[in-house]
């Protein structure tokens, strides 16, 4: 069977169809962080972290593509030198000629994602999301004169509308001919004061999801040339995937919450753990959270969770996991997210064979928890 050459794109491309960016939360930044999109792909190398261990690990390795979960990029660089770690890191990227991709909370967030993967190494059974993602889509349409269509458009796709899946600016347009007379005190792009005025008009058609509308409608408002912009929101009963943050199912059978700690223990591969509550005590109902999820204490006992496993657990939190009545189980931010690697490198290489690429497809070994118990 012939092969043949992926690029970056072609990467990005799987990796937003799998992990709908639409789904990260605003203050994230996911996608590509450093590199060339028409860049050819022939090794890949997965990791956690998009630290300089793990560039200097895929330019060594001969990868011309580093994904990580976390991001590189937050917040903008005001100089690009090698003396502080996110320079030093692009620097080497840059230099060894590795794109770097993210995939963070869009991953954590989508079907078949960090959670999902979490969920089934716990072995949950009827696992679903703890928290829904809010999946609520709108179509925007909006009539705006012939001579300004692609502007506007242009500007409703910066502020995040016309995701559909892996594909982005996606828009319909029909044309047609508006009317409107302005009245009294108003200053009309077109027309006079009393006067109805005909115009041709194009009907821009898009969708936005809830979370985008407030920068969608501000850059729609912006880049419009009316005085009064004609528009309708409607909101779409379209069904989405089962899409959301952390996972709530249930163990196959009842377990102290101290035997429950050693399969987790065997499952996510750390030696040790913190426990809040009774070891002694059954658990049945398990919600689950990669990383940082003590912001799912309060939904994971409304939801009727016997305990909660994350990472990052700080004293306040216990205390009010305690109070709730729900156990916690902190296994570490790194154990809880490092089966992304190993998972995601699986099924990447599983959609390179079946696209026919030749790509290699490498997890990072390198990574280890920064903490240290002793
Ligand atoms: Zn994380």
């Amino acid at each position: 069977m012939s092969t043949r050459l992926a690029r970056v794109q072609d990467l990005l491309g799987v990796l937003h169809g799998r992990f709908p960016p639409e789904l990260a939360e605003e203050w994230d930044n996911v996608g590509l962080q450093v590199g060339d999109s028409g860049a050819v792909v022939e090794r890949l190398l997965v990791a956690l972290d998009p630290d300089c261990a793990a560039v200097t690990a895929a330019a060594e390795r001969g990868a011309q593509l580093l994904v990580t979960h976390h991001p590189l990029l937050f917040k903008p660089l005001r100089r690009l030198t090698p003396d502080d770690p996110v320079g030093r890191a692009v620097w080497q990227a840059v230099r060894g000629g590795v794109a770097i991709v993210a995939a963070h909370t869009n991953a954590d967030v989508a079907a078949a994602g960090l959670n999902h993967w979490l969920a089934a190494r716990l072995q949950l059974v009827g696992a679903e999301p703890l928290q829904p993602a809010d999946g609520q889509l709108y179509k925007l349409v909006v009539f705006v004169p012939a001579t300004h269509g692609e502007m506007v458009a242009e500007a409703l796709f910066a502020g995040g509308a016309g995701q559909i899946g892996a594909y982005d600016q996606c828009s319909f347009q029909s044309s047609g001919i508006g009317t409107f007379r302005p009245g009294p005190g108003t200053t009309p792009y077109l027309g006079e004061c009393g006067r109805r005025e005909q115009v041709e008009e194009v009907r821009l058609e898009t969708v936005v999801p809830r979370r985008r509308l407030n920068r969608v409608l501000e850059r729609l408002m912006r880049a419009h040339p009316y005085e009064e912009v004609a528009y309708d929101l409607i909101p779409l009963a379209n069904a989405l995937p089962a899409a959301g943050l952390g996972r709530i199912g249930r163990l196959a059978g009842p377990l102290s919450l101290a035997d429950f700690a050693e399969q987790i223990k065997a499952g996510l591969g750390c030696a040790t753990l913190r426990l809040v509550g009774d070891p002694g005590r059954l658990v049945a109902k398990v919600a689950v959270c990669g990383g940082s999820g003590a912001g799912l204490i309060q939904e994971a006992q409304r939801r009727g969770a016997d305990v909660l496993v994350t990472g990052d657990i700080k004293y306040h939190e216990a205390r009010q996991a305690e109070e709730l009545g729900l156990a916690l189980v902190d296994a570490g931010h790194f154990a809880t997210e490092r089966l992304f690697v190993g998972e995601l490198a699986k099924s990447l290489a599983e959609e390179a064979a079946a696209r026919s690429w030749r790509l290699d497809v490498l997890v990072h070994d390198g990574e280890r928890d920064p903490f240290i118990v002793r």
